[in-house]
């Protein structure tokens, strides 16, 4: 499957992970919109957010978002944990992640 984020889970190409467990790994968005943007992207395919039932792995991904979110020095002052889903949530690439964006204000309650 030509997936770019498979490809990055499979090492087919190379990224600098910040984070990697058993079932999901985190890198740095290539286009940050904060100071602090990161991606966390389960390794199994999943093409959006509707199509996975895994309780624990999308708890992990929260669970993560919060403890990098406070590695990364952007706890205290605040992030934002986005999913977009389909063309009008603004998803691009169609393997499910969660964005953590941070280090700045987030303009607009809801993006
Ligand atoms: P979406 O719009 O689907 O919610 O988010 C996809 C994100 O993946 C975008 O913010 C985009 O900048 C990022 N992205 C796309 N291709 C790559 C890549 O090859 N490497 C990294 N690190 N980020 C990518
Ligand atoms: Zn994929």
């Amino acid at each position: 499957m030509d997936c770019i984020f498979c490809k990055i889970a499979n090492k087919e190409i190379k990224s600098e992970l910040v984070h990697e467990t058993d079932e999901l790994f985190v890198i740095r968005d290539i286009d940050p919109q904060a100071p602090t943007h990161l991606l966390i992207i389960p390794k199994k395919h999943f093409r959006d957010l509707t199509e996975c039932k895994e309780t624990d792995l999308l708890g992990n991904m929260l669970i993560t978002a919060a403890t990098l979110a406070e590695k990364e020095g952007i706890a205290k002052s605040g992030f934002r944990t986005v999913v977009n889903t389909n063309e009008d949530g603004g998803q691009t690439v169609f393997h499910l992640h969660m964005h953590v964006l941070g280090g700045r204000p987030q303009t607009g309650r809801m993006g």
